[in-house]
């Protein structure tokens, strides 16, 4: 379908959320995507177990980059990268959001005046103590195709001087990663089961963010309120992040998990049945708020920012570590089963699950152009 040379597509990733919203792209561009991994998540429960569950194929790993400071991910990921196009030009390179690894990724591309292509471009939180925040708008202004999720992120663009010829509106690659990840109804029922859940009866949250795990207080104060929202009818389940659980355990704070469900971050198609039912989702991630509303379950956001503004109203509220937390968990808990079904009629914010396609599309229209030039 998307006639490309094999491994003519260099796709550079290193954390959990770009595996999930590759994946689908990955499957469309078929041999001709070459999968190159820096590693900057390096645990099995963030990477190694997604790769096989989503059925990605094996990646090239770079080495030295996982654990390191944010200069030397990127400088590390940088120096391999450009060892690897000097070795095996690919026709164009591929991003996907605001990590370490896709600004590596952005740089080696830009460096060799290979065409590049950013999905999710974009998104703001205009928040400057957020390293992700200098990552993406850097990868912006050094892409060649910027694939905006939505007219809104198309217009931020705009207004910071990008040429409306180097942006595409595609939509956000998670509408087809929950669709098509999601386990059916009877996987769920039996997931659910396995838990001792019942269907929206309980809170899911999940905590990872620096600004929240970095201060003991934030930690202190997410912990005690996700505590109290606990009862005995209605368990919050609390899949920690490594890097949470390290700062948790440094902090003291150890004792404040005890009315909690804790377990290990949990596999991708688990953690979305898990949050198909959840009466409540309580995140500082990016993708959940993205996912809440392909779900239509409502969400409270554990930030002082947000770069997806596009989720808050119907399905999402933005908090900040502290009382808060407890009101808008305890308002959204009070619209019960109405509230629940109100989100479920309404379409998701963030396209039609046919981003990966159009993607997949433009890098065809690359490659075609690349192979002809260099044919010239
Ligand atoms: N996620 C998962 N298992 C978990 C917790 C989260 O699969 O135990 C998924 C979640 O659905 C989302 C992604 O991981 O797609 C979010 O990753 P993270 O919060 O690390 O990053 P962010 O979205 O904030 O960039």
């Amino acid at each position: 379908m998307y006639p490309l040379p094999p491994r003519s597509v260099a796709i550079v990733l290193g954390t959990r959320p770009e595996l999930v919203k590759l994946t689908d792209l990955v499957r469309l561009l078929g041999p001709a995507a070459h999968l190159v991994h820096t590693g900057q998540h390096y645990d099995d429960e963030l990477s190694g177990r997604f790769l096989t569950e989503l059925g990605l194929p094996e990646p090239t790993f770079l080495t030295g980059v996982g654990g390191q400071s944010r200069a030397v991910q990127i400088s590390a990921a940088l120096a391999q990268l450009d060892g690897l196009f000097a070795a095996e030009p690919p026709l164009a390179v591929v991003v996907q959001g605001d990590t370490n690894a896709a600004l590596a990724g952005a740089l080696a591309a830009n460096a060799r005046g290979i065409p590049l292509l950013h999905v999710e471009a974009g998104l703001r939180s205009h928040d400057r103590d957020m390293p992700e925040e200098h990552n993406r708008v850097l990868i912006d202004h050094i892409s060649d195709v910027l694939c905006a999720a939505t007219e809104d992120n198309r217009a931020g663009l705009l207004a910071e001087g990008v040429d409306d010829a180097r942006i595409a509106v595609t939509g956000n690659t998670v509408v087809e990663a929950v669709r098509n990840q999601l386990p059916d109804a009877d996987r769920r029922a039996a997931l659910l089961d396995r838990y001792g859940l019942t269907a929206d009866g309980y809170v899911l949250a999940t905590v990872h963010r620096p600004e929240n795990t970095d201060s003991p207080e934030a930690l202190r104060a997410i912990l005690t309120e996700l505590g109290a929202l606990a009862t005995p009818g209605r368990p919050v389940l609390l899949p920690l992040h490594p890097r949470t659980r390290a700062r948790i355990e440094a902090a003291r704070l150890t004792h404040l998990l005890a009315p909690l469900t804790v377990s290990a971050p949990v596999g991708y198609g688990e953690f979305l049945a898990l949050a198909r039912h959840a009466a409540l989702l309580v995140s500082d991630s990016g993708g959940i708020q993205e996912e809440c509303t392909v779900l239509g379950r409502p969400l409270v956001v554990v930030r002082r920012s947000t770069e997806r503004p596009e989720a808050m109203g119907d399905f999402a509220e933005l908090v900040e570590p502290g009382p808060g937390i407890g009101r808008a968990a305890r308002r959204r808990l009070a619209e019960g089963a109405e509230g629940l079904d109100r989100l479920a009629a309404l379409p998701s914010p963030f396209g039609d699950g046919l981003a990966s396609e159009r993607i997949a599309g433009l890098l065809t229209a690359i490659g075609a152009r690349e192979q002809l030039t260099a044919a010239a």
